[in-house]
């Protein structure tokens, strides 16, 4: 018999630990994949990305037939990544030119693309209108202003909806919450902002809106958030019906919360539907609003359970009485939520998972910043310069939020799935971080 896999919760659905006490990953062995490819070393899970996609399409179409699954693609993404999500039948939702030019690169067909974006530039929305990007999600009167204008120009129409923000406290940290009256995105319903933009939108002969979007923040662990926003959006839809809208899409957002501990237990993808769609359904039906298509838009979760942050152990400084540092080779230049918004992670020492965790360590990173702390007092094996540290749960907002502080190389990325690993980043080099460099 094998050891079992501890803090199950926080690992791909693959993850495993060998009869050498090491954690498998895919049919991977990490020691292998840290040899072959280096550390820091980012693995994702294609079983588990692809799992979870299924799990999203079939859960929220088995309550309502016309859901949309647009992955957020802020919260990591590559080509791969994107060949995969459209493979498996998802859209994708980008907040920005650079993001859209990766969803067209990666095969996403543009019309599955929804333009979201708080300051979205008049380069990108010309750019937009110019690929066929599906929905543009207009956040702003100075946004409404600069499509009227260049629909107008290109001799063009475009899909739109207002993303509205209803007032709603979502219960996460407040640096990721979204729709409360204090936000920088959306029309505020409250206000009275959203009412002029649907009346403006509504006016526009280039514009057409199809309808609304609500997205109230990110690792979201109740479901009574979405239900009061799909509510107090789903009113004002039908408020605005005497200005003349019609509700052929409403999007509830992302924001679908992962478990980073092993105590975690957020809602199933099946208990988020049940709560969602049952409030949806029920107030489409009080409103007479019809049946729009609805669209989700998760990020995190469904790359964040599929990656694993690996990294080699090197100082051990023991401060008696106070506090013992165990160094690694990454940090906050591959991971800054912790620094960031107080992220917290399990770890463990991937070459002795079977091995009792008596030892309490800081686990810094090596970038020359104190905050540079991946995590406070862990729990671990006992380990020795060499040992191979694993962060699960690493797969959303590390590697987008990357830097090359201290001129550190962005890690490499692989994928692996039945005992075969493939390279869907390469680790930069030093030319590459001096590549744009002038004179
Ligand atoms: C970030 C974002 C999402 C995804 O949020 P997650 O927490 O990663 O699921 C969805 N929709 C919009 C508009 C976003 O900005």
């Amino acid at each position: 018999m094998l050891p079992t896999l501890p803090a199950k919760n926080v690992f791909p659905h693959t993850a495993l630990v060998n009869g050498q006490g090491h954690l498998v990953i895919g049919g991977c062995d990490t020691l292998d994949l840290a040899a072959d490819f280096g550390t820091p070393l980012y693995v994702f899970d294609e079983q588990t990305l692809r799992d979870i996609c299924r799990a999203y399409l079939r859960e929220f179409r088995a309550r309502y037939p016309k859901t949309q699954v647009i992955y957020a693609a802020k919260a990591f993404s590559n080509q791969a990544l994107t060949r995969l999500l459209a493979e498996e039948g998802l859209g994708m939702d980008v907040v920005s030119g650079g993001e859209m030019a990766l969803a067209k690169a990666g095969g996403m067909p543009l019309p599955q693309v929804y333009f979201h974006g708080n300051n979205k530039s008049p380069q990108e929305l010309a750019d937009a209108l110019d690929w066929g990007v599906g929905r543009i999600v207009v956040d702003s009167f100075h946004e409404l202003g600069l499509l009227e204008h260049l629909t107008e120009r290109a001799g063009k129409t475009q899909d739109i909806l207002i993303r509205v923000s209803p007032g709603v406290d979502p219960h996460t940290h407040a640096k990721i919450a979204t729709g409360i009256l204090d936000s920088k995105f959306g029309f505020s319903i409250a206000t009275g902002d959203a009412e002029k933009a649907v009346r403006q939108a509504l006016g526009s002969s280039r514009l057409r809106l199809l309808g609304l979007h609500c997205h109230i923040g990110s690792q979201l662990f109740e479901v009574e958030p979405y239900q009061e926003a799909i509510r107090i959006t789903l009113s004002f839809a039908a408020q605005m019906r005497e200005y003349g809208l019609k509700l052929a899409e409403f999007g509830a957002g992302g924001g679908f919360g992962i478990a980073y501990l092993r105590g975690q237990r957020p809602p199933t993808i099946a208990q988020y539907a049940d709560a969602l769609v049952g409030t949806l359904k029920g107030g489409l039906q009080d409103l007479s609003l019809g049946e729009p298509a609805f669209v989700i838009e998760p990020g995190r979760s469904i790359v964040g359970p599929a990656g694993v942050a690996l990294y080699t152990v090197g100082a051990r400084k023991e401060i008696p009485g106070v506090r013992t540092y165990l160094s690694v080779d990454g940090g906050m230049g591959d991971n800054i939520r912790p620094a960031l918004y107080e992220a917290q992670y399990e770890a463990f020492v991937a070459n002795r998972m079977d091995a009792p965790a008596t030892d309490v360590v800081t686990i810094a990173g090596k970038f020359c910043e104190s905050g540079d702390v991946l995590v406070k007092d862990a729990a671990l094996a006992p380990s020795q310069p060499g040992d191979l540290i694993a962060l699960p749960a690493a797969g959303a907002y590390c590697i987008p939020m990357a830097s090359n502080y201290n001129m550190a190389p962005k890690p490499a990325i692989v994928m692996v799935k039945d005992g075969k690993a493939r390279l869907i980043r390469r680790r930069e080099t030093y030319q590459d971080m001096m590549a744009a460099d002038v004179g």
